[in-house]
């Protein structure tokens, strides 16, 4: 195979600084190292829960114990402050650790009840791993997102080939060298990693993969699942929202300003559950708008948050706060002047009309609408009111249950902000816009395992045999005056 001669940067989005320079690997190359991968399934298939889980665990330690020298490269390489950067690292740890600790338990082989019909047999589920899983991920949480997939997918006993995003190839190439030099004795294949842009992700969607893993724009998610339809393998896609935060008529408000500013603004608002939207019920108003002026007063741009990661996003921003304003919206905090060379300025925007792209489309920047409404049945109406379906916020001293079982979205959080995504042994996805699929908890490892049903028949019963040419009459009859019986109501 002949070597790539093209070659991609990662930058720091804070000062322009090269990072890295990686191949833009060809599809041919990404087809010989899914078959590397392919190569190291059946060694890391074969191994039993608890030496997959040994290797994962080891991976997990040299993680840890390079945290701040990955820390470091994550801030350099996506722009997040050093903190969020440790953060980050945290859940994805946990993330690891689950799926270690649970794969056996979550995965075993279970018996189930064979019915009155089939009770001279054993019926069971296994699961097997599904061979190669090829990840795709985003640049906004280049170890936490794609761990979501990766550590469940390991977990689960497939290989992965994973494809990081342009922007910050380095950290998952990082993370792939981490796995080999904590596991000197695992052969190659087990998690490698390619590297390039579209194209390449695109190739590993035609490459010898038994599924694909994307975490992404809704708008990538559609061209995967295009392409994935052609073999056909299936997709998790793990794509974009538009989340709301309902402030109740009895919310802590104090609370739902600080949530609502942290969910807004961390990590630059590039957050797929990150807070967009804000409806608040006209009788907590006033005090509401008072807290988050007040809280918006401990945010610093380029401090509390970092850069925009992806120059493009800025555009998008912009239009999304032309669009907010010329529809009747009102700037409480920044507007189109907030929009610098690197770092974007908090932007609030008070009832924008609900039609506007600020409202409806993923604005994935340090931007917040915030709408005023007559009740919480107001506010569960416009929540529900967009095409996504990722996640959510509530907070009401009594109804946050009642509210949230309401809401058209993967996941909710109550009272606190993203209380879902730090919690393992929950799953985690989307519906609509937003994808479909679950990565992280049991449904996460069962996402990469095959159900393989098995019906054993312990003995046979002489005359009674029902699929067979030579079935008797009496084993007939007998057999639909069971079942009749069983559903006659
Ligand atoms: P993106 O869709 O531009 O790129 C994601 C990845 O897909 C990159 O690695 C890219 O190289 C690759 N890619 C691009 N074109 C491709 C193609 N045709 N075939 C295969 N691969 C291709 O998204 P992004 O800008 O990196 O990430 C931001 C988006 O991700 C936001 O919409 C955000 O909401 C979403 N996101 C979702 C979740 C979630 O869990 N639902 C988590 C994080 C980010």
């Amino acid at each position: 195979m002949t070597a790539t001669l093209e070659t991609f940067e990662s930058t720091n989005p804070a000062t322009g600084d090269v990072v890295g320079s990686f191949p833009v690997q060809s599809a041919q190359e990404v087809n010989t190292t899914v078959e590397i991968a392919r190569g190291a399934a059946d060694w890391w298939g074969g191994l039993s829960y608890k030496e997959r889980g040994k290797h994962l665990k080891r991976w997990a330690a040299r993680i840890t114990q390079n945290a701040d020298e990955l820390a470091e490269l994550i801030h350099k390489e996506n722009g997040k402050p050093l903190e969020d950067a440790h953060l980050e690292l945290a859940l994805a740890l946990e993330h690891i650790g689950w799926g270690a600790n649970n794969a056996e338990k979550k995965l075993k082989s279970e018996s189930v009840f064979p019915g009155p019909l089939m009770a001279n047999f054993e019926a069971r589920i296994e699961y097997r791993p599904l061979g190669v899983v090829g990840v795709i991920g985003p640049w906004n949480y280049p170890v936490y997102t794609p761990m979501g997939s990766v550590g469940y997918a390991l977990a689960a006993g497939n290989t992965v080939v994973f494809k990081p995003s342009e922007y910050t190839t380095a950290v998952g190439v990082y993370l792939a060298d981490a796995f080999h030099a904590a596991n000197p004795d695992a052969p190659r294949g087990v998690l490698e990693v390619v590297t390039g842009k579209g194209a390449t992700g695109a190739a590993l969607c035609h490459a010898n993969v038994d599924k694909i893993a994307f975490t992404g724009s809704t708008a990538t998610g559609k061209k995967i699942m295009a392409a994935c339809a052609e073999k056909p393998i299936p997709v998790v896609l793990e794509l974009g929202g538009k989340d709301a935060l309902i402030v109740a008529d009895d919310a802590d408000v104090k609370a739902a300003a600080d949530a609502a500013v942290f969910g807004g603004f961390a990590n630059a608002g590039q957050t797929c559950v990150g807070v967009e939207r804000v409806y608040v019920v006209e009788s907590v108003r006033d005090e509401f708008l008072a807290a988050v002026k007040e809280e918006l007063s401990h945010v610093k741009a380029g401090v509390s948050y970092g850069p925009m990661t992806m120059p493009s996003q800025k555009e998008v921003v912009r239009r999304h706060v032309e669009d907010a304003l010329k529809s009747g919206g009102q700037a409480f905090a920044g507007g189109l002047d907030s929009i610098g060379d690197r770092v974007i300025e908090p932007v609030i925007i008070l009832d924008a009309d609900e039609s506007c792209s600020a409202v409806q489309e993923e604005t994935f920047g340090p931007t917040l609408t915030i709408k005023t409404v007559k009740d919480n049945d107001e506010a569960i109406r416009l929540a529900n009111g967009t095409e996504f379906g990722l996640g959510s916020t509530v907070f009401s001293k009594k109804n946050g249950m009642k509210i949230a079982r309401q809401l058209k979205a993967g996941q909710t959080s109550i009272n606190a902000p993203l209380g879902f995504a730090a919690i393992p042994a929950l799953p985690f996805g989307g519906s609509g816009q937003s994808g479909f699929g679950r990565i992280h908890g049991e449904a996460g490892l069962k996402e990469f395992a095959r159900p393989h049903s098995i019906a054993r028949q312990r003995f046979a019963i002489p005359g009674f045999a029902l699929l067979t040419f030579r079935r008797t009459k009496f084993a007939f009859d007998l057999s639909k005056k069971i079942v009749h019986s069983m559903h006659q109501g």
